[in-house]
């Protein structure tokens, strides 16, 4: 008896094992995507249910590491083997990484687990593609599937869909998932064809298009739950090709504008171990990255257009801010009289944010706008102060040139070496 409880016991010991090891390498696999963060996910119904990850009054919680990788979601790979060889991807058909791969009920096993620890809130699950694009994605459902209907998850749950899978199972991942993406990776067809030679038939505007004809099969059934409620990202890798920060941002805008995608996030390449030369040895700066989503940040919240941020081609400066940039070429514009001004052009001045430009709005109908209500309203005074006109401020810098107003107001080093 006590034989057959010792092998009982050895054997879980094993099972448990093999999972960490599986976990170890396929988390490692999914860190370079950084298209799972929750943010803006409305709260999946939990009326009258009482299932595991209830979001009532808690609602869905998010961070991020120092480089902006969000680590609330369990956030792995179902499997690192891929039929594909794409040139900047490590987990490419060449790659001599160690592979592994879950099986759907283990994934669902680990993330009812972590739940359960209260270490995350929900699950981001990608794939690399195995056999098939439906056959993956099957799979990546199936995940799922188990967890909201057998388990009663109701946490938040990030399914990448892969992108030549059949509509009607997108239409049923999205049944399921808070949120579906689909990674556009290189900005470019051109790129595509140069280091995905065997993924370059579909193209973001393709892959966009099936989730689309998802969305309409499952909006066709009566009562259906609402599609992907928190809507769809896409991820572009920056600095694996020579695509510059123009291209990005108008293909980010035309994908905001046509496809109403919730999130493009941007990832510097991260050169990966033995990797072909055709792709960079070096990884692009990171504050690269971080003027992308200031810039992106600017086209959703601000009203921007790329053009205005980048009139040609080229980068977005990395000792500047966009919105500091867009202001220096546009002297003419400024200083900006806040007793005056239209809120949308408060809102442009550097230093000043949406929330500030609306508080001022606000307070001038009570009283006229003095300099010290900057500083009460916490905006940058450094930045705002040569754009500004109150009723007792005038700038002296006004008439200052743009390159010397760059030179005092740019990035010191220490804050370019945070990125
Ligand atoms: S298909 Fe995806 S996982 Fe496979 S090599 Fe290409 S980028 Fe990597």
């Amino acid at each position: 008896m006590r034989n057959r409880d010792t092998v009982y016991k050895n054997s879980i010991t094993v099972t448990m094992m093999q999972l960490i090891d599986k976990l170890s390498v396929l988390a490692d696999a999914a860190k370079y995507d950084v298209s799972c963060a929750s943010s803006g996910a409305p709260k999946r119904s939990s009326k009258g249910k009482s299932g595991l990850g209830a979001t009532n009054g808690m609602g869905i919680c998010h961070s991020f590491t120092p480089d902006g990788r969000c680590v609330a979601l369990l956030k792995i790979l179902l499997t690192n083997f891929c039929l594909y060889d794409c040139q900047y991807c490590v987990n490419r058909r060449s790659s001599d990484v160690p592979r592994a791969r879950f099986t759907p009920e283990e994934v669902v096993s680990l993330t009812l687990d972590f739940y359960r620890r209260n270490c995350i809130s929900g699950l981001f699950l990608s794939s690399g593609i195995i056999r098939s694009a439906d056959y993956t994605m099957e799979q990546l459902v199936r995940v799922a599937r188990l967890l909201r209907e057998e388990h009663e998850f109701r946490g938040y749950i990030h399914l990448k869909t892969i992108p030549d899978a059949d509509p009607l199972l997108i239409a049923e991942a999205g049944r399921y998932a808070d949120r579906l993406s689909v990674n556009i990776e290189l900005p470019t067809e051109t790129s595509l064809i140069r280091l995905a030679p065997e993924k370059q038939v579909v193209t973001i505007k393709q892959a966009m298009h099936t989730i689309h004809q998802g969305e309409t099969e499952a909006s066709a059934e009566r009562r259906a739950p609402r599609f992907a409620p928190a809507g769809q990202s896409t991820q572009m890798i920056v600095g694996a090709d020579n695509t510059d920060d123009s291209t990005i941002l108008h293909t980010a805008q035309s994908l905001y504008g046509s496809y109403r995608l919730r999130r493009v996030y941007y990832s510097a390449f991260s050169p990966i171990p033995h990797s072909p030369n055709t792709v960079p040895f070096a990884a692009p700066p990171l504050m690269r990255e971080h003027r992308l989503y200031q810039a992106d940040f600017l086209m959703r919240g601000y009203g921007f257009k790329a053009d205005e941020l980048l009139s040609g081609p080229g980068n977005l400066a990395l000792d500047i801010d966009p919105k500091l940039a867009w202001a220096l070429a546009h002297r003419d514009q400024f200083p900006v009289d806040l007793n005056r001004a239209e809120p949308t052009m408060i809102a442009r001045i550097p230093g000043i944010g949406m929330l500030s430009a609306k508080r001022l709005v606000d307070l001038r109908r009570q009283k006229r706008i003095r300099f010290e209500d900057l500083t009460r309203l916490r905006c940058s005074l450094e930045k705002a102060k040569p754009f500004v006109i109150t009723q007792d401020y005038r700038p002296s810098l006004a008439g200052q040139e743009s390159a010397m107003l760059r030179q005092h107001l740019r990035d010191t080093p220490a804050q370019l070496a945070l990125w």
